[in-house]
């Protein structure tokens, strides 16, 4: 029903904020509210007045979300000049990337006139919602879980494994939330799908840890893999809140590692193929599994294999306050390798030593070198036109409909978190102020597909 969906998304955003007027001597600017059809675009609106002729009208916008430094956009909307002007301008997601559902969109307009005044309507912020469905929440311990399928049983289930999967997180590492997480449920990962742009066909939940909101496709015969997944994906989020850097991010192993660790570990399915590598000498390289995962199937899921079995040495060997030692020092901005050696007093490659022996696998320098899996970073627009952050890149889980069939066990339902890569950031990018106008942001979006092939070549 596409045509209905098509007004439903049609809709006034929430305002958080009234959006009074802002006069200066004459000059008044009155917000007229913001429109959305969701996912694709949101547009602004305002009407500027003044006893001169109007000469500059600027809207100002961003998003509430980790950034390195002030990230303001700028647009330039085209108006008829006069003394009394409707102007609007309408930010296109299809261009620049969308923001996940429930990100905090604020703005601000700026006017001149003729004879030099300016004025500047106080900042507003809205609430980017998916308005084509009714959504419930419910909220527990910092979370707060928005669905709109299913019973109330249902979210509940849901909210109490993720707060249980969180306290059990910190309980066991040390690495506890800081701040409030949304996490949105659709009825199916189809649903989900249509509420993000750039994403990974077969994602089934990602992560957006700057923004401190997840969203997952989770329909009622796939809870136990939501709850798998719900578990995972917060695990990202509180990393992201802990380690938040503007210089390296958190290694691939170490991110994923730890959300496998929340969720209770690996499903029989994974231990076993774990287990086949360990006794034949396929392990990965430890760095080699740093900067993304293999777009390889298998090679992938021996990758969140390892990567759970690192953190769970680390975890079960030297304990929380070194783990948590090594985020403070991402989170300070030092590299991979420093920040490993600074808290542990060993650098990537002693960990591994240290680790296969803790496995009784085959030593690092016996093993046939296995070459660096491709990484797939996919590095989307949005993340270099939007004010955004570039470090928190957002992390898909594999949709439920592409879990591996015929499972061993009841416990082997439970889907492994994702055997594909995740994107990995693009290059990191300096504090920036855009200016989307017209040919600026052809310009722009040009500049940002060149950046991206460098980077893309850089990584190889
Ligand atoms: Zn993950």
């Amino acid at each position: 029903m596409p045509t209905l969906r098509a007004m439903l998304m049609l809709a006034l955003l929430l305002l958080i904020t009234p959006a009074p007027a802002a006069a200066q001597a004459g000059l008044t600017i009155a917000d007229s509210g913001v429109f959305v059809v969701f996912p694709d675009r949101i547009s602004f609106n305002a009407r500027v007045t003044s006893a001169a002729p109007i000469t500059k009208i600027v809207l100002e916008y961003g998003v509430d979300k980790r950034t390195c430094g002030d990230v303001t956009a700028r647009a330039f909307p085209d108006f008829t000049p006069g003394t009394t002007v409707d102007v609007h301008w309408t930010w296109e997601m299809l261009q620049t990337g969308s923001e996940p559902p429930g990100a905090t969109i604020w703005y601000r307009w700026r006017a001149t006139d003729g004879t030099g005044k300016t004025a500047v309507s106080p900042d507003v912020r809205a609430t980017w919602i998916d308005t084509a469905y009714a959504w419930r929440e419910i909220s527990r311990d910092g979370l707060t879980l928005h669905w709109y399928s299913g019973e109330p049983a249902f979210a509940e289930d849901l909210i109490t494994t993720a707060s249980k999967g969180v306290a059990r997180l910190a309980k066991l590492t040390g690495v506890r939330p800081q701040s409030p997480i949304n996490i949105y449920i659709y009825g199916n990962t189809e649903q989900m799908k249509g509420a993000i742009l750039h994403e990974p066909s077969w994602a089934g939940g990602v992560a957006y840890p700057a923004n401190n909101i997840t969203i997952m496709g989770i329909g009622p015969s796939y809870l136990d893999w939501g709850r798998r997944a719900i578990v995972h994906e917060l695990t990202h989020l509180v990393v992201g809140q802990i380690s938040f850097s503007c210089g390296e991010n958190v290694p691939t192993w170490l991110d994923e590692g730890i959300a496998v660790y929340a969720e209770g570990g690996l499903d029989p399915r994974s231990q076993l193929f774990f287990d086949t590598a360990v006794a034949a000498d396929s392990l990965l390289s430890v760095r080699s599994i740093s900067n993304g995962f293999s777009q390889h199937p298998d090679l992938a899921d021996l990758a969140y294999s390892q990567s759970y079995s690192l953190v769970a040495y680390l975890v079960a060997t030297y304990g929380p306050t070194k783990l948590l030692a090594l985020f403070g020092n991402l989170r300070d901005g030092m590299t991979v390798e420093a920040g490993v050696h600074a808290a542990y007093g060993f650098d990537l490659g002693g960990l591994e030593d240290r680790w296969r022996a803790w496995l009784k696998a085959a030593p690092r320098d016996r093993v046939t070198p296995t070459p660096a899996p491709t990484a797939s970073p996919i590095p989307t627009i949005s993340l270099i036109l939007v004010p955004t952050s570039p470090p928190m890149s957002p992390t898909p889980t594999i949709s439920p409909a592409l879990a591996p069939t015929a499972p061993a066990s009841p416990a082997a339902q439970a889907t492994p978190p994702a055997p594909t890569a995740r994107p990995t950031p693009p290059a990191q990018r300096p504090d920036i102020t855009l200016r989307l106008s017209g040919a600026g942001l052809a310009f722009l979006i040009g500049m940002a597909l060149a950046g991206t092939a460098v980077w893309k070549l850089l990584k190889m």
